[in-house]
């Protein structure tokens, strides 16, 4: 499988969910062997943090990147897992703030805004990463696992029923599925219970019934537009995975198996699989 870039530039603006501030970004194409990398364009210098794990430097509520200088840039995983899930290795995304803006909290607006303008196939070979053995990490109760198998699947369970929410597993296998209609629509979640806690940490002080689906504690939806899916929050968590995994820079071929597990769990799992010798 060849690498691919974006055919030409996109543009978007939007509000990040954290910060509450309006800001915009510039996704442009990129050579062979780029990768993903974000440059801070309200920053003088030092300011290009490349999508990489090891330059995760936060994991509570989003995935945030810093370069060794300190510039940041947070909630990268919705477009991260946008650009793996169409499969493009190579793009140089501009952002003039620390945040990527939430939009409608989910993947569609930029899986729309960067098919509009189409994806061009480079001449080098994909970077393939290949499980050959397992790797597991957790947390308590929430685990994730990496294992042998000749395609990439991610198979997550979740357990909400504490917050009135029935769960079922959910599975997702890449080049058989369709990101785009099976993953990208699922938005961003949140529990009415938890909302005074997260708003006096200082966090999601842009969220909005436009971008989070809030449930109340009989697990039902506060928002006045319905589910996009009757299980939207699983099919998020599943789209959460891809950004995060996007971030071994590699396409990975093997079986991700999950518990509960979020950003931080993604990260360790990074960590430890590309920590090992084989
Ligand atoms: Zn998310």
């Amino acid at each position: 499988m060849l690498q691919k870039t974006i055919a030409s530039s996109v543009s978007l603006e939007g509000i990040g969910v954290h910060n509450g501030k309006t800001c915009c970004i510039k996704i442009l194409p990129a050579p062979e062997d780029h990768g993903i990398i974000f440059a801070r364009t309200d920053l003088d210098g030092n300011n290009i943090i490349p999508a990489n794990y090891k330059n995760v430097s936060g994991t509570t509520m989003c995935t945030m990147l810093s370069n060794e200088f300190g510039a940041s840039v947070s909630v990268v995983e919705h477009l991260c897992a946008a650009l793996y899930g169409l499969g493009v290795s190579n793009a140089l995304v501009n952002v003039d703030g620390n945040e990527i803006p939430i939009l409608d909290g989910s993947s569609e607006i930029f899986v729309r805004e960067i098919m509009s303008v189409g994806l061009k196939e480079q001449s080098k070979a994909q970077k393939i990463l290949k499980i050959e053995e397992t790797v597991r990490v957790e947390n308590g109760k929430k685990w994730s696992s990496l294992s042998p198998a000749d395609r990439f699947e991610i198979n997550l369970s979740c357990d909400f029923t504490k917050k009135g929410l029935k769960t079922t597993p959910f599975s997702y296998v890449f080049f058989q599925d369709d990101f785009s209609r099976k993953i990208a629509p699922a938005r961003t979640f949140g529990f009415l219970e938890d909302v005074e806690y997260i708003r006096k940490n200082n966090f999601a002080s842009g969220s909005s019934l436009e971008n989070t689906v809030v449930f109340d504690s009989q697990g039902c939806v506060i928002n006045e537009s319905p589910l996009r899916f009757e299980n939207e929050p699983i099919r998020h968590k599943i789209l959460d995975i891809i950004g995060d995994l996007s971030l071994s820079q590699y396409l990975i071929i093997g079986r991700y198996d999950g518990f509960c597990s979020g950003h931080e769990l993604n990260n360790m799992l990074l960590k430890k699989l590309l920590g090992h010798k084989s």
